[in-house]
């Protein structure tokens, strides 16, 4: 049966989580959507567990989570966005079943991933992204007593090589791709964000010891059926490392295909909203990475703006606007700092794969003109990540743009893509439930 609410939010990180408490607690009926195990998002994944009490941001979890547990929103786990199919009606995949869920206003949350560039080896088992390992780790997997490479770009990388140390790992070394010139400029901008040189220098004592450079990326990784050595450069020079894992993120891509897929207009790669969050379709609020990639703070006090507009409480937005402006300026910063260097577009081998899931090769995809011609005679970005990896990836080596999405927007059972609904339940019906 479909269930409608004054309010849905997708995403359960921290943006959708502040969201969803503040418009519960003013009284609305709320609905909070993810497709993970428990509410934390990326920053607070497993923060739930046993053992995290030590981490620098269990406190706001723990804070968050309380509050939201004190309401009586809903929380949907293990719950999937896959398609819109009618007006304030979003489909989703739980537990293999399909599930439609009504909204008067919805409040979208879906955070960022990694980017991943390809290089000679990046497929090797033993090389992952540098938040794919510190989820892996956080999912358990040991890494004691492991020699782990960190390399890429972004601030990131500091808080992954910390955790990972204090996990038992060998940092070997962390590399930057950007220039100290521009991470000189940046670190100086942050003298008014105390929270965040704070947080920096607390990185840095946990890291005492460990090789940090910056203007170095990977060039290519060795290994028979195992990663055991990366080569890095710092475009004049080459060295080589041995190591069991090399953790390699190219800072952070928003998760668009939601707000894509509601026809939400996008403009320099996040989600455009206006000064409350709302976005260029009524109804609909996005916060957090979505509208740039800014960290925790921004996704708690946009998804609070978000929650309150939800409730009709304006006045309670003024409060933010300082912090706000501020917020997005870092944002902006930081795509600065962290912008990628051209060299990195040269890394690939004609046989080095670009896309994984398709096996596609960079030479078989440097012959095509486009994302849609790449799609068409190669597959690329046809296989199960539909293009979640390789369309950012071939966007900075090619130029191609993709803006689109079709449903299913992640992959889904066959079943879900038909729509087969509750027989009682026709589309007009859910449609009725829908407060106006
Ligand atoms: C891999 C990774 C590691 C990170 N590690 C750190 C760190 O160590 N320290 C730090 O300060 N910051 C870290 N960050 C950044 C931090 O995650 C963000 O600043 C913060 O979490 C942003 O919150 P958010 O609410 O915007 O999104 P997120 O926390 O990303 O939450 C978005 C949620 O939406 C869910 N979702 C997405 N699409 C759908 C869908 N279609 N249906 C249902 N649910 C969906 C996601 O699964 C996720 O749970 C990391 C980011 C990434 C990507």
């Amino acid at each position: 049966m479909t269930r409608t609410f004054d309010v849905v939010v997708v995403g359960g990180g921290p943006g959708g989580i502040a969201a969803a408490a503040v418009a519960a607690e003013a009284g609305l009926r709320v609905c909070l959507v993810d497709d993970n195990r428990s509410p934390g998002g990326q920053i607070w994944r497993e923060f739930d567990r046993d053992g995290t009490k030590d981490n620098p941001h269990w406190r706001e979890f723990a804070r968050w989570t309380e509050r939201l547990r004190r309401t009586r929103c809903e929380i949907w786990m293990g719950s999937q966005v896959v398609d819109q199919p009618a007006a304030n009606v979003l489909r989703l995949e739980r537990d293999g079943e399909v599930l439609d869920v009504g909204f008067g206003k919805l409040i979208v949350a879906t955070g960022a991933r990694e980017r991943f560039l390809p290089f000679p080896g990046w497929t090797l088992p033993g090389v992952t992204g540098a938040g794919g390992l510190q989820a892996l780790m956080k999912a358990g997997l040991e890494v004691r007593g492991k020699r782990v490479v960190v390399a890429g770009t972004g601030p990131l990388l500091l808080a992954i090589a910390a955790g990972l140390k204090g996990a038992g790992a060998t940092i070997v070394a962390i590399y930057e791709q950007a220039p100290l010139r521009k991470l000189a400029g940046f670190g100086f901008s942050l003298a008014s964000y105390p929270a965040k040189i704070a947080e920096g220098f607390g990185y840095a004592r946990k890291l005492r010891g460990v090789p940090y450079r910056t203007g170095c990326w990977v060039k290519s990784a060795e290994g028979s059926t195992q990663l055991n050595r990366v080569n890095v450069t710092d475009g004049a020079k080459e060295w080589a490392h041995d190591c069991e894992w090399l953790a390699c993120g190219f800072h952070l891509v928003p998760n668009l295909e939601v707000p894509l897929l509601l026809g939400c207009e996008v403009v320099d790669g996040y989600v455009a909203v206006d000064a409350f969050q709302q976005t260029s379709v009524p109804a609909v609020a996005c916060v957090g990475e979505l509208t740039g990639i800014g960290g925790l703070e921004k996704a708690l006090v946009e998804g609070q703006i978000a929650g309150w507009i939800a409730a009709g409480r304006e006045e309670k937005v003024r409060a933010f606007s300082t912090r706000m402006k501020k917020l997005q300026s870092f944002a902006r910063r930081l795509d600065e700092a962290f912008a990628l260097r051209d060299e990195l577009r040269n890394l690939c081998t004609p046989e080095t794969i670009v896309c994984r899931c398709e096996d596609v090769a960079y030479s078989a995809a440097k012959a095509c003109g486009s994302w849609r011609e790449a799609k068409l005679h190669t597959r690329c970005g046809m296989g199960p990540c539909q293009g979640r990896i390789c369309g950012p990836e071939t966007e900075f080596l090619f130029g191609w743009r993709d803006t689109g999405v079709r449903p299913p927007i992640l992959p889904a059972k066959l079943g879900t893509v038909a729509g087969v609904l509750d027989p009682d339940q026709s589309d007009a019906s859910v449609l009725e439930q829908v407060p106006t």
